[in-house]
């Protein structure tokens, strides 16, 4: 009997029942600052797979009759009751994820945040209505639940990506199935205890932990109305085209690259502060993380090249859940895998072999007690041309590239001819500088002072170009259109005939 034989297995839970998977295959989970393992989780099988869409098509045929006012009282237990337990589910975070405890619990925060702005779908699921749309006619449109929807989430944010869907899918009417990042299925695992807790009748939510062979069964599965998808742009893509050729709604977001621009007009001190949360957090494994900085002007390029090598080199790079560190907010954990690890450093020979220069060399970095761990130190390369490809690509770690500019019109150009269009900031305290940018700038989210613009719950999130595959954003009032129907009423009433002949209508009633 192997070791990991005698870890806790993650579970399913299907048409509510937790449910040990029947697959002989399993994965370990692992800590990545350390490399013990945590867990095992099962690749579970197709079959299981369509038990859960089953579960959920059945459940479906009641949820979608509740009121409004019934769907969501569920929701605001799981609020209280995430809120209740945050401080666990942000250290099962940092334990599978590797990110500090200061971010998990902003993970958390905003998770919690979701589903507070799910609970006033019965305001925000209101439908219109057009009387006398015509003679005699009125129009009314209703928002309606659709079915099953899956939801299909990536490993850097395991409890707040799956709620930008998971509580607006359920209070909209609708029935769901999960599938966790197989990489961390912890966190889910606990919020599928506290959903149960939250008394959401069964099969409402239902949880497959697998890899991609569960996620492609609910692309295509018949009964599936609807995908949302968070990873990599090549996974979006692959889903994206399933989802068309099986005719189903989807929403599927992608890689990133982000740029920050720093005009000279910018206040360096507060600036660096700023950027360095924004490349570092997480070890850089944000999809809203910036890697790119672009300082326009020679005299700001050297000195944000100065400022923040030198601050970078002052990131303290530890197990997260170190006694010592986990208080501090600028500790950095390592990233997800060894696997992750390896193809960071790959693409780190490429930017020296293209012939940036490596201001900041993370790559030796050693963690005492943690020998295990999938640790990188802060990277950082200057002299970097827009094409090289640590520009390029996204490399979802701690390594960040800076360009320079003459002038704002040359920083944008880097910015829209770059495949990704996430996020994108700029610093500057010019009222111009700042209005062109939010308006040329191609990036779905952009941030004037602000490394990190990452939208609050109720406001929609979603990127550009090949960071979105989609037409509907993630979370706020935008998803709601994704989860229903807009189904068009139109509706008259010719006038009544008096079917007694007493020349009455009223002594019908009478
Ligand atoms: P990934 O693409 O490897 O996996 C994402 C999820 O898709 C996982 O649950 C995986 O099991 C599943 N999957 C893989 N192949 C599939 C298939 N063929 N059919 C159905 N499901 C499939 O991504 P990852 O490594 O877990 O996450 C990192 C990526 O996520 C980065 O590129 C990051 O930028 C991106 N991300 C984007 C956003 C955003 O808002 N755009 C947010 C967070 C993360």
């Amino acid at each position: 009997m192997s070791q990991s034989e005698h870890l806790e297995t993650i579970r399913n839970v299907i048409g509510g029942k937790w449910e040990s998977s029947r697959t002989t295959e399993f994965l370990d989970v692992e800590n990545p600052a350390t490399g013990s393992i945590l867990a095992r989780t099962p690749l579970s099988t197709a079959e299981e797979a369509h038990d859960a869409v089953a579960a959920a098509a059945e459940a479906y045929d009641q949820w979608r009759f509740e009121p409004a006012t019934a769907r969501v009282r569920p929701l605001f237990r799981l609020a209280a009751l995430i809120r209740d337990h945050e401080a666990h589910i942000a250290r099962l975070i940092a334990l599978e994820n590797g990110k500090s405890l200061t971010d998990a619990l902003a993970e958390v925060k905003r998770t919690c945040e979701n589903v507070e702005t799910a609970c006033g779908m019965p305001v925000l699921q209101q439908g219109r209505r057009l009387t006398l749309a015509s003679h005699g006619i009125d129009g009314e449109v209703m928002l309606l639940p659709r079915g099953v929807y899956a939801i299909i989430p990536p490993f850097n944010f395991p409890a707040m990506v799956p709620f930008w869907f998971l509580p607006y899918a359920i209070a909209t009417g609708n029935t769901i199935v999960v599938k966790p990042s197989e990489q961390v299925p912890l966190t889910m695992q606990f919020l599928a205890g506290l959903i149960e807790k939250s008394g959401l009748p069964a099969g409402v939510f239902n949880l497959v932990n697998g890899d991609h062979r569960v996620g492609s069964v609910f692309t295509s599965h018949p009964r599936v109305v609807g995908v949302s998808m968070v990873g990599s742009t090549r996974t979006a893509g692959i889903v994206a085209q399933d989802c068309v050729k099986h005719g189903k709604r989807f929403q599927a977001m992608g890689g990133a690259k982000n740029h920050l621009v720093v005009m000279p007009d910018a206040r360096v001190d507060q600036v660096v502060r700023n950027m360095v949360t924004s490349c570092y957090g997480c070890a850089g494994q944000r999809c809203m993380a910036s890697s790119a900085i672009v300082a326009v002007g020679e005299r700001m390029y050297r000195k944000i090249c100065d400022a923040f090598v030198e601050a970078s080199r002052r990131i303290k790079v530890a197990n997260p859940l170190d006694p010592e560190v986990a208080n501090d907010p600028m500790v950095m954990g390592p990233v997800i895998s060894a696997q992750a690890r390896r193809r960071i450093l790959e693409v780190v020979e490429k930017g020296v072999a293209e012939g940036a220069t490596l201001a900041l060399d993370g790559r030796n970095l050693h963690v005492p007690g943690c020998e295990k761990g999938h640790f990188i130190g802060p990277v950082v390369f200057t002299d970097v041309r827009p094409g090289m490809t640590i520009h390029k690509t996204e490399i979802f770690g701690p390594v960040v590239v800076i360009l320079k500019a003459e002038t704002l019109d040359q920083a944008i150009g880097i910015i829209n001819a770059h495949r990704y269009g996430n996020g994108a900031s700029i610093y500057t305290q010019n009222g111009f500088w700042a209005r062109k940018f939010k308006m040329e700038a191609e990036a779905g989210m952009i941030g004037i002072n602000v490394g990190i613009p990452a939208p609050v719950a109720a406001l929609p999130f979603g990127g550009m170009r090949d960071s979105f595959w989609s037409e509907t954003k993630a979370q706020g009032t935008s998803v709601i259109r994704f989860f229903t129907e807009e189904k068009v009423v139109t509706e008259r009433y010719w006038p009544e005939q008096d079917p007694f002949g007493t020349g009455s209508l009223r002594n019908i009633t009478s």
